[in-house]
């Protein structure tokens, strides 16, 4: 496995795929109380690997999309900017769009996203996010699944970057030496 020496482990991959499937499963519960099926919205490129694992453990015939948007650049800290560089291929009409996000951290893009997508006609929007950090959020977003709440460290893997580096390691971890990356 590629483990590269200044990153360390916070939380491990076994970990991730418990909570992940508990997730799976409390969504299942959820839409299927409600009689309806989540449209997930992939947030790129971060929520890819969330994606993949999550839309495997909800048993109830989903569709999804991929958004892109940018607000970080190759940088550490938030430039409070919402700028979107790939919109949906399918129209919202009507759909129950669940977000599926790696980390919610000031809150701007989801609080974005989600106003932004309840205007195109969304009958109802959820968010599920894999990671959040509560100390940094700018804007409340409710966040109906949540995976693991973490401390304000800058975080990688499990499909996040840094500088576009280590979005394949199955932990999430922190970079202890961002000079050394
Ligand atoms: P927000 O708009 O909530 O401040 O930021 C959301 C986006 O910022 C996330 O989707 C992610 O791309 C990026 N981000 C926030 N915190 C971290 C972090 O600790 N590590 C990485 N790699 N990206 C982060």
């Amino acid at each position: 496995m590629f483990d590269p020496a200044n990153v360390s482990i916070l939380i491990p991959a076994d970990k991730i795929s418990e909570r992940v499937a508990a997730l799976g499963e409390q969504i299942t519960a959820d839409y299927k109380a409600d009689e309806r099926v989540p449209h997930l919205i992939c947030v790129l490129k971060g929520g890819c690997m969330f994606l993949s694992d999550l839309m495997r453990s909800v048993h109830l015939p989903v569709t999804i999309d991929f958004i892109a948007v940018s607000s970080y650049g190759t940088e550490t800290a938030s430039s409070g900017e919402v700028r979107m560089t790939k919109d949906l291929d399918q129209s919202l009409e009507g759909r129950d769009v669940l977000f599926v996000e790696d980390i919610v951290d000031t809150g701007l893009t989801l609080s974005y996203l989600t106003d932004t997508f309840r205007r195109r006609g969304a009958r109802s929007v959820k968010i599920a996010a894999l990671l959040s950090k509560p100390a940094r959020r700018k804007v409340e977003v409710p966040i109906d699944y949540v995976g693991f709440e973490i401390p304000d460290e800058f975080v990688v893997g499990y499909g996040l970057d840094h500088a576009e580096r280590f979005r394949n390691l199955p932990f999430i971890g922190v970079v202890t030496d961002p000079a050394a990356v």
